[in-house]
């Protein structure tokens, strides 16, 4: 997973290929455009992402 403590300096795009998704190499470290990944693959690891979120999103909503 990408380091998400990185400098507010450093805009998300930096180091992302050009065409690549900024949001997935955001999260995950890279995209389907990069070697050796599919799209099939980060859509899972999309909705891996997104079901770990839900507990969290769900106690917020609590409050
Ligand atoms: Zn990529």
């Amino acid at each position: 997973m990408a380091d998400l403590a990185r400098p507010a300096s450093q805009p998300y795009s930096e180091g992302v290929p050009l065409g690549h998704s900024i949001a997935a190499h955001r999260i995950h470290g890279w995209c389907y455009l990069c070697a050796d990944h599919t799209l099939a693959e980060e859509v899972l690891a999309w909705q891996v992402w997104a079901y770990e979120l839900l507990p969290q999103m769900l106690e917020r909503d609590r409050d």
